[in-house]
């Protein structure tokens, strides 16, 4: 007998498991695989997490517990937690569940293994009005669900805007997110990413909502369209002087139709209450004025769509 193979040790880097407690009182284990990096965030790093008993393949987020120590962090992810896991929508990243062991809180999410639109834009400068198009609405329909749900996401840019294996849009990050109490309830953290920042949110006056989300949409059109955040400068607080004046401008080298300049004009307005409503935008003639796909093929990840 081969003592080497029957004793053969989990290499525990590379392996996670879960222990789960069954109505009997005894233990099962469930090993997931760990796979590919796929990306980093504030507290998480994030692999592929293959499932061995169903052969799921999953995004696995791992937070290390030593990073929740303070209260307030551990109440941020469980705040995240219960707000993702009550999500169910085809342009939500799906959470599936979390479980943790003595170092890290695990999270199981829905794999999108076509990286974000930050990735693509990268690689591809700009996208054309057409994948805009085919992208911006599925945001707006995700937004629409969260919205519905009385959630404002809070963080609405193109690194949380994922792409699943078919190239379906599906919003992640839920950990700015928060759930309003009661429709007209006003949020005061300050929150999100400064290019994208809302300028009721750095007023900090009147508290913001629903309408922050609106925002941070015309500026994810406006960069994917431009091929860069309209408030970008080298600092900060010179982006955020920037957003509170509303100073922006549309590159004379950079061809866009007037549809596009209209309506993110239309939404980059200090004043919230005149921005638009999701469906509003929906029926902006950015939107009605031809047909796009409903999804785009996989090489435009790396070139442009061809005109055939
Ligand atoms: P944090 O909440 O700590 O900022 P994120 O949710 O932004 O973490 O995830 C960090 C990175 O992990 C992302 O930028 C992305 O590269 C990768 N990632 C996150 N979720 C997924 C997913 N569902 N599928 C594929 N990659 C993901």
């Amino acid at each position: 007998m081969n003592i080497k193979s029957d004793t053969k040790a989990l290499d525990t880097s590379q392996v996670v498991i879960e222990k789960i407690t069954l109505p009997s009182g005894d233990i099962r284990e469930k090993v997931y695989n760990k796979g590919k990096f796929l990306g980093k965030g504030g507290f998480a790093r994030v692999y592929e997490l293959l499932c061995e008993e169903t052969g799921e393949v999953f995004a696995g987020k791992f937070v290390p517990k030593n990073l929740l120590s303070k209260g307030r962090a551990r109440h941020k992810l469980m705040s995240e937690i219960k707000i993702h896991r009550t999500l169910h929508n085809k342009n939500i990243v799906q959470f599936h569940h979390y479980f943790e062991n003595d170092e890290f809180v695990y999270i199981l999410l829905e794999l999108c293994p076509n990286q974000s639109l930050s990735d693509m834009l990268r690689r591809r400068k700009r996208l054309l009005e057409i994948e805009a198009q085919c992208y911006l609405a599925q945001v707006l329909l995700g937004l629409k669900y969260l919205h519905s749900h009385r959630i404002i996401h809070r963080d609405i840019k193109l690194g949380n805007i994922f792409l699943s294996d078919k190239m379906e849009v599906k919003i992640g990050d839920l950990g700015l997110a928060a759930k309003l109490e009661y429709e007209g309830e006003r949020k005061r953290t300050i929150c999100g990413t400064p290019n994208y920042i809302a300028p009721e949110i750095l007023e900090g006056k009147q508290g913001h909502s629903y309408e922050c989300d609106i925002w941070s949409f015309g500026v994810l059109m406006y960069t994917l369209l431009i091929g860069r955040p309209p408030f970008e400068t080298k600092d900060v607080k010179t982006t955020y002087r920037r957003i509170k004046m509303n100073l922006y401008m549309f590159p004379d080298n950079i061809d866009i139709s007037k549809e596009a300049k209209a309506l993110i004009t239309s939404i980059l307005v200090l004043d919230f209450t005149k921005r638009p409503t999701i469906d509003q935008i929906f029926q902006n003639s950015f939107f009605t004025k031809n047909l796009y796909p409903r999804l785009m093929p996989l090489s435009t990840l790396v070139v442009p769509p061809s005109a055939n």
